[in-house]
């Protein structure tokens, strides 16, 4: 539930009879604008690298417009921040992304908020499928390609042996420059019985 602040207490107040007659309020103020409607649910997104995560919430209640605002930039940062991790590539960045999409989908009964709120609702922007993030929708496609690839292409105890004939020619042209030890050239002659 939306808690005003001192400094615009007042300015709720005018709000909150300025929407009393609306059959569109529905007594949740948003958290981040103070607008109604408002639906309380909360956006996250999630960050890996290797074995390290982190989680970011944004914390509801939230007007449609602050609210799709906070659904595109959190996904869209887990889109792009929250596969670099074994378990968060499988598990934690996926549970966030649905997570999301789920209260996505609760937001869109919302109607518009009711102007006049004590400030204004975020700018939801472009849609998350207009921007670079979604890209990151392919990083779990990708990524499994890549590495059943290498496994392919890996070399097996079956493969065939260097070629030493390089090394062999080397040393037959080789000559030692030591002179304690000669190369012999001709064989020893069989010592005779
Ligand atoms: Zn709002």
């Amino acid at each position: 539930m939306y808690t005003p602040k001192s400094s615009f207490s007042a300015t709720q107040s005018e709000y909150a009879q300025l929407v009393a007659k609306s059959p569109e309020a529905n007594g949740v103020y948003c958290n981040h604008c103070g607008a109604t409607p408002a639906i309380d649910l909360d956006f996250h997104a999630h960050r890996a690298m290797f074995v390290i995560s982190r989680y970011r919430k944004l914390m509801g209640p939230f007007c449609r417009d602050c609210g799709l605002a906070s659904f595109r930039k959190m996904t869209g940062d887990s889109l792009i921040q929250g596969w670099w991790g074994p378990f968060s590539a499988f598990v934690s960045n996926p549970n966030t992304l649905l997570a999301n999409t789920i209260n996505r989908v609760r937001l869109r009964r919302l109607p518009p908020p009711i102007p006049g709120a004590p400030t204004l609702p975020m700018d939801p922007g472009r849609p998350l499928w207009q921007r670079p993030a979604i890209a990151g929708l392919l990083v779990p496609i990708i990524a499994p390609c890549l590495v059943l690839a290498g496994m392919i292409n890996a070399p097996t105890p079956a493969d065939p042996q260097p070629d030493h004939r390089d090394l062999d020619r080397f040393l037959q042209i080789y000559q030692p420059v030591n002179p304690q030890f000669p190369v012999p050239t001709t064989v020893p002659a069989r010592a005779a019985n």
